[in-house]
């Protein structure tokens, strides 16, 4: 599960890394209060993904009258395809330098990983790709625990003097914490920042906690909640695995890889997958039904493509899911490949709702991207 910025800011601030003032806003008097205490502050727009600053998720104001104004005109916008319903306002901090920090799961070496890296505000992947040798890794055993020569081996590394050393030590152990205190997979602090006043300050912060340990903190697992999209929470709910992309071919398979497979295919023809929605092996006409209907609800999507490879799955039940979930009344085109268990059956109920069904995937993705292409 991934955490919004303010929720792990608030977890930073408790572990003693400073972070800048701020307050969540939901309304333009809000900021502007905030900014009428503050001076010149940040508006940023709270949502689940990275490269907000590029994508006008991250505004400065110099007066409270601006603040409302930006306030206002980003709050219900879409930032990456998220809607924005809250912004975090923050006193503006004085940046003199910009570094990346990170503490990960490295599982092959079973051990915690520290990334660093005095090239902040880049994503790693982009940092790793073009600067690798920018880049410090330092492994920590478990059994043995943060050790201090870790913040100082960083702290070099970075070219800070050694007045910060011991700032750095105590960033890096709290991030250690962290991980072990919420059931961390990743702590991330991308721009911490070095403060025109000598101080360091985290600018962003991403955590994500394993959804195997959120059963312990119901209070962050209620958190949690806040960084998905109310389609996201359903699936959720329902027990499928959804993602949602930036294209307009709704796709639903059973089982991650050949879910994984359609969107590939897809992509190969030419389209632009709308989600990922895996609705895992043995699924009843009910979870297919709810399947659907949710890419049906999912205004960015314009046709579907479902493929079932029939094992535990039984075509038959998948079809009746599919014609029950258009009973509502809602339309789209869908495209559907089938293959197995009780597939003539379920072919006969696909075509008697007026569906056709492929027994070719690639045929079945060709044919729903000329769909959207071509309005066909
Ligand atoms: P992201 O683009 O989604 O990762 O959002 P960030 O929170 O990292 O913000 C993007 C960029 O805005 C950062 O890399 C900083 O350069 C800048 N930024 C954010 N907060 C402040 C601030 O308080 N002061 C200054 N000077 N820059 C900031
Ligand atoms: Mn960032």
């Amino acid at each position: 599960m991934r955490l919004l910025e303010h929720v792990a800011k608030d977890i930073l601030r408790r572990h003693g890394i400073r972070v800048p003032e701020g307050r969540v806003a939901t309304s333009p008097e809000e900021a502007a209060e905030f900014a009428r205490r503050h001076g010149r502050v940040v508006l940023k727009a709270q949502v689940p993904v990275g490269g907000r600053g590029l994508a006008g998720g991250v505004l400065f104001a110099n007066s409270p009258d601006e603040a409302a104004a930006l306030l206002a005109r980003i709050l219900g916008t879409r930032i990456r395809g998220y809607a924005v319903r809250k912004v975090l306002v923050e006193e503006a901090i004085q940046v003199a330098r910009e570094f990346y920090i990170s503490l990960t799961v490295d599982r092959s070496e079973r051990s915690y990983l520290f990334l660093a890296s005095d090239m902040g505000g880049v994503e790693i992947e982009e940092l790793a790709r073009r600067h690798p040798e920018r880049i410090l890794k330092i492994r920590v055993d478990p059994f043995e625990g943060y050790r201090r020569h870790v913040g100082r081996r960083i702290a070099k590394f970075l070219g800070l003097a050694r007045d910060s050393w011991e700032a750095v030590d105590s960033i890096a152990s709290a991030m250690y914490r962290i991980m072990l205190d919420v059931g961390a997979e990743l702590v991330e602090v991308n721009p911490l920042a070095l403060a025109a006043d000598g101080s360091l300050v985290a600018l962003d912060a991403k955590i994500l906690v394993d959804d195997n340990s959120l059963p312990r903190d119901s209070e962050l697992a209620k958190a949690s909640r806040e960084a998905y999209s109310e389609a996201e929470l359903e699936a959720m709910d329902a027990g499928f695995s959804y993602v949602e992309l930036e294209g307009d071919v709704g796709i639903v398979g059973n089982g991650a890889g050949l879910t994984m497979a359609t969107l590939d295919l897809v992509k190969a023809y030419g389209g632009e997958p709308a989600d990922f929605l895996d609705i895992g092996g043995g699924a009843s006409s009910e979870r297919v039904e709810r399947a659907v209907r949710l890419l049906l609800a999912n205004p960015r999507v314009k046709a579907i493509l479902i493929n079932i490879f029939g094992g535990i799955t039984r075509c038959d039940e998948v079809a009746r899911g599919i014609a029950r979930a258009l009973e509502g009344g809602a339309r789209k085109p869908i495209v559907v490949r089938m293959v197995g268990t009780n597939e003539e059956e379920g072919r006969k109920l696909l075509e008697s709702a007026g569906i056709a069904a492929f027994r070719d995937a690639e045929e079945a993705a060709r044919r729903v991207v000329e769909i959207v292409r071509g309005g066909l």
